[in-house]
This record gives C-alpha cells, structure tokens and sequence, in this order.
C-alpha cells in the first residue's frame, strides 16, 4: 500500500532542487548586462565629492611635496661629510624651518639646523636626526659614526610625481582622495550625477511608523533597511511610502515612481501567489522578467525596465530583501553609477558553527565574524528565518553557502561578505 501521503502540486522554495530556477551569478550577470550607461558627470565643489563617483582621471599638475625636504627636526649637511670612523664636528651656519627656507648653501664641514618639512640646504643631501647629534657650543655639532648619505630626505614628487595619474575614473571618492586632491590645490572635481532611486512597499499589512497596529499587522521595516543601504552607496532616495495591494494604486505607484527616478525598487508582491496581478500590471508599463532564483532567502525577483528606469521587484521579507538588494541591486547601482569596483570583497574564514543547508541554492547566512586567537572566524547569529531581521541587525557579514554545498561543519572553511558600518 502507497504510505505517501505528502501532498505537492508545484515546485517551492521549500524544494531544494528546482530545475526551472535561476542561479545567483546568472541572475547577477544578467542584471549586470542589461545595465544603460551610467548617469552624466557634474563638477562638486572638493567636500560634496565625497562618497561620490569620480568620472575622470585625475592628474597631477606639480610634484607633492614640490621641493626636497628633511623628514625629521635635526641638522642638514652634506652625505659626503659624514664620519666614517670617528666623531665629527661640523660648524653650524643657520636654520632652515618649515615654510621658511635657509637662504644661504653649505660648504665641507657645515651644517644648517633643520625642521621637519623645511626644504634642504643647497649643498645639503642628507639630515641626521637632533637625538643623534651633540650641541658642542655655540656653533659647533658633533655627529657620531653610522649614518647614511641621503638618509632623512624626502624628494620633491615623492608622494605624487608630476603628471603622475593619481586617481582613476570610477573610484568613489574616499577620505584619503579629498586629502590627495587638496594636496593638489583641486577645489572641484567631476563626478558621475548620484543616482535617484524611488522605492514604496506593497501589501495590505504595511502600516507607517505613527499608525496604530492592529491585529495581523506589521510595521513596514522594509522601506528603512533600504534607505540605508541607498544611503550607504550615495544614491538620491525618493521614499514613495507604502502602496495598498490594489491593481490601481500600483500602477499609479510605478508611473509615478518611474517617471522621477533612474531605478525603481519595491518589496513584496512578487511571490506566486501575487505575481500574476502584478505580472500584468508591470507587463504594461515595462518590460519585466519574473525569475525564481536558487537562492536563500529571496527565491522571486523580478528585474527589468520600466520606461526609462530600472525595476527591481524584490521579495517582501526583511532578510530576503537586504539580502536580494546586496546581491543583485547593490552592484548593479554601483555599475549603473560609473563605481568600476563593484564585485563584494569576499574572506575565507573558519566557521565556528555546524550550518545546515540543503544543496540545489546558494544560501546566504547571518554571521558574526571576530578574532579568535591569531585568526578570523565566523559563527551564525541563532535562528535564520527570512522574516528574523534581528538575525540581520546582530550579524556583521553573510556566509555565503555555494549552491553545490551541503551541510557545513564546525571547522570548515567558508566565504564571507562583509556588511557595511
Ligand atoms: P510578500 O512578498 O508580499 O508575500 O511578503 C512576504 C512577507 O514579508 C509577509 O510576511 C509580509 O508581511 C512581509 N513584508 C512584506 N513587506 C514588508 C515590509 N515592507 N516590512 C515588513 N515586512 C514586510
Ligand atoms: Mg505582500
């Protein structure tokens, strides 16, 4: 007698091999190839720039530093002069200050006080440090054995060499690189405009922070968890609110949104059971591909145009959208404004915790990643259902369980990727 009782009338997310599923990295090239060009350049003054795209290469109109100087307070002499076998003396014949060179040049046996940034003598080569010289009178230092010729020094162009190339074309502008294009005296560079992203959350659920919640309600986290990783990138968020399940107010929602923005993202509404109004709606306005990926969380995703903007139709659940927007939206906004790094950095760690995980899709779990001893290792953040955002809030990276993986053990190696702040 047939014992089987179980009862399946579709392929799931609960399945773990669906073979009319997508894979991650063909999702992700996918959206990657379907890319317009990226947004135009405008001129920001130097603060405005940072966070932002760089969209030309920057180079150097002069040497920095433009003139040799000494690296250390002591005295400047020539690297000929230095004793080989014996102390020596030299006669001191003024002082050279940062700002404020020495005027005069150094004859064999002188040497000029120094400070640190102030431009070497003429006739000067080498510095040797004040806590390695001896004042001996008024104008007399002795310098003892075991210096090198040019020590001290550093050369004009040292840092940047000019007509050096010093940052390139899609580089997002980072502390550093305002310091280096001070350093340069640029007070305005051109950047690729910040992209505008629109996004709403759909469901009947949904209440706004100010509401009351009533029974079987939730408050949308969604729309905040996306404003702050569009934050993170330095897109210009238009936040469209939530928008009611209803066949009008949606394609009201995704006119409007389209119209104002490059790229529109919502959240929820794409599972199977609600695709299908969805599907028409978004099928009119646009041109939209439903896919079902192998991934976990986040297995619907629909992707496309809409007008001249971008669609991403991500899952509703919280883990699932963080986690669909880093993989699938965030390099792809990243491309899309001119970033040529757009790939995560991934790390091999050691995992410190037994993960279960069904082969057939890629998996993504919260982790928490610390130093133990002299290595880096990862464990998860307890429970790992999709909905459990404060299994997102307590992790620091995502395990990034490959498709081919099953169960990990305690030990093993596997990738991270590191999530932002
Ligand atoms: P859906 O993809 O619309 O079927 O939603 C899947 C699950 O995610 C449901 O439990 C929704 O209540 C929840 N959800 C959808 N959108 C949001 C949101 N913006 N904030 C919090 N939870 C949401
Ligand atoms: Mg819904």
């Amino acid at each position: 007698m047939d014992t089987n009782t179980t009862l399946r009338t579709s392929a799931s997310c609960a399945d773990s091999q669906d073979p009319t599923s997508l894979s991650v990295a063909a999702a992700r090239s996918r959206i990657l190839a379907a890319l317009p060009d990226i947004t135009p350049a405008i001129k920001r003054p130097l603060r405005d720039a940072l966070g932002q795209v760089l969209a030309v290469e920057v180079i150097s109109p002069f040497n920095v530093p433009n003139h040799t100087n000494s690296a250390m307070d002591g005295y400047a002499l020539r690297g000929a002069d230095l004793p080989q076998d014996a102390i020596g003396e030299f006669r001191l014949i003024g002082t050279a200050y940062a700002g404020q060179a020495f005027a005069g040049a150094c004859a064999e046996g002188e040497c000029v006080r120094i400070m640190t940034g102030a431009a070497i003598p003429d006739g000067t080569d080498t510095v040797v440090m004040q806590e390695q010289a001896e004042v001996a009178g008024e104008n007399l230092i002795r310098i003892g054995t075991g210096h090198r010729s040019g020590q001290n020094v550093r050369h004009a162009g040292e840092d940047i060499a000019l007509g050096s190339a010093v940052l390139k074309a899609g580089q997002r502008i980072n502390p550093a690189d305002l310091g280096v294009l001070a350093s340069l005296g640029i007070g305005e560079v051109a950047v690729y405009r910040p992209l505008r992203v629109a996004f709403f959350s759909t469901g009947d659920e949904l209440r706004s922070i100010g509401e009351p919640l009533a029974h079987g309600q939730v408050y949308d986290s969604n729309r905040y968890t996306l404003y702050g990783m569009l934050q993170q990138l330095g897109a210009d968020i238009l936040d469209m609110g939530v928008v009611r399940d209803d066949p009008a107010s949606l394609e009201a929602a995704l006119q409007q949104a389209s119209a104002a923005a490059d790229v529109v993202i919502t959240s929820g509404g794409v599972s199977v059971g609600e695709a299908d109004y969805i599907k028409g709606i978004l099928a009119r306005l646009g041109q939209i591909s439903f896919w079902k990926i192998a991934i976990k969380p986040g297995r619907p995703l629909a992707f496309g145009t809409l007008g001249k903007a971008l669609f991403f139709g991500l899952p509703g659940n919280p883990v699932a959208v963080m986690v669909t927007f880093l993989q699938f939206v965030q390099p792809a906004l990243l491309k899309l404004a001119g970033q040529h790094d757009y790939e995560p950095l991934l790390l091999d760690v050691v995992c410190n915790s037994r993960l279960k995980k069904q082969p057939g899709r890629t998996e993504y779990q919260r982790g928490i990643l610390r130093r133990d001893g002299g290595r880096l290792v990862v464990e998860k953040t307890g429970y790992q259902g999709s909905g459990m955002l404060t299994s997102m809030s307590q992790a620091n990276c995502l395990i990034i369980l490959p498709e081919a993986c099953a169960t990990v053990e305690v030990g093993d190696v596997v990738q991270v990727q590191m999530l932002g702040w």
